[in-house]
């Protein structure tokens, strides 16, 4: 095995050094949050800490902070909650975690244009035609392709109609700024793992006053909302992380100067969601003539990690239905790559990767133009 370069950090982070330290601290006390005694006391303490810095980070003050275990339950639950009468609709191109859920609860699904963006007329179109109240559920940034959407807009479309909104804001905290005051969404989930922090702590933020149902019934914990015992080492470090993210925002334009590497190589090389406003760290790049499983063996044979598709909800490779969504050619579609760089992420680390990218493209094309030439 060669030296390991990781840049699939959509699928998730290295856990940061600073929240090491504070888990490490925290980890062997035998700290429950709903006990009476000191452990206890000082368990609820670290626990009421961990959420105020979360929402002060993320400029949450007009919400609440549950946490979950995962982004994924965060999600599920978000789209189970709510208390009121609606009518429920998702984008084509949210997470597995939005799009099985909204499936299960017959969720109609609004689309996207080329560039992955809603089509804000035909979501006008879809909740003008609901007969109940619309719960809209819209990811802020795409973990494979990277694109933002209009949240705003998309906000103030949904509010109009009198709906709500949820929005998975997991892929953009601590790449792009952001504000939940500002965002405005009524539900909002974030999760650990993507930015630094451990898995096994996430996040449901909920706007206050909104009517909500338990998720989970038990104990009590998480003001009723979601029982079982608080996992005080993960929720520390979790709220480290968001701290850190935050503050240590990428300020380098790593992924332009891969892209325009790329181009160079290869006219021919296809960008998903190239013309719209994208994470700073995420290309999905579609190579001609290899698949994306050929791709993803060979550049961890040369110690590269790098993923196709949405890494996270697979492990195998199927096709991607964001990349369908946009209308990205069928052939084309399977041969996508996603690289997502990090904090941690050198200038050699992207030049091995276009130096490798380069090797198989030519690879590949100079067979395929040799095999059409016989
Ligand atoms: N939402 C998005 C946009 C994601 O990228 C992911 C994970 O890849 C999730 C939700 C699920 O988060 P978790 O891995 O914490 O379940």
């Amino acid at each position: 095995m060669k030296q390991s370069i990781y840049l699939d950090y959509n699928a998730t982070a290295p856990l940061l050094d600073e929240v090491k330290e504070v888990m490490l601290e925290v980890m062997g006390a035998p700290y429950n949050a709903s006990s009476v005694h000191s452990f206890g006391r000082k368990a609820k303490q670290l626990l009421e800490s961990a959420r105020q810095n979360i929402a002060t980070a993320l400029d949450a003050g007009g919400y609440q902070v549950i946490f979950t275990a995962s982004g994924t339950e965060a999600n599920n639950q978000a789209l189970s909650c709510l208390n009121e009468p609606h009518e429920l609709f998702i984008s084509a191109v949210e997470h597995d975690s939005i799009m099985k859920i909204g499936n299960k609860l017959h969720a109609r699904v609004l689309p996207v244009d080329e560039n992955g963006i809603i089509d804000l007329n035909a979501m006008e179109k879809l909740l003008l035609s609901s007969q109940k109240k619309p719960f809209v559920s819209i990811m802020l940034a795409n973990n494979e392709t990277g694109v933002i959407q209009p949240i705003h807009e998309i906000a103030q479309i949904v509010f109009k109609h009198g709906g709500f909104l949820h929005c998975d804001i997991v892929q953009a905290v601590g790449k792009i700024p952001l504000s939940i005051n500002n965002l405005n969404a009524d539900m909002v989930t974030i999760s650990g793992h993507k930015l630094g922090g451990p898995v096994g702590a996430a996040a449901l933020i909920i706007k206050k006053g909104l009517q909500v149902k338990p998720f989970q019934v038990g104990g009590g914990q998480e003001s009723g909302y979601r029982a079982g015992t608080e996992n005080i080492a993960a929720i520390v470090g979790f709220a480290k992380a968001v701290e850190v993210a935050v503050k240590n925002m990428p300020a380098g334009r790593k992924r332009d100067y891969l892209e325009s590497r790329i181009k160079e190589i290869a006219k021919d090389a296809v960008i998903a969601g190239e013309k719209a406003k994208r994470l700073p760290n995420t290309s999905n790049i579609a190579m001609p003539n290899m698949t994306a499983e050929t791709q993803v063996i060979a550049f961890d044979l040369e110690g590269i990690a790098i993923s196709s598709g949405s890494a996270c909800s697979s492990g195998k490779v199927a096709e991607s239905h964001v990349l369908s969504a946009m209308n990205v050619d069928q052939g084309l579609r399977n041969n996508a790559i996603r690289v997502s760089t990090g904090a941690q992420t050198t200038e050699e680390e992207i030049e091995a990767f276009i130096k490798t990218w380069e090797r198989l493209y030519k690879k590949a094309n100079d067979s395929h133009i040799n095999k059409e030439a016989a």
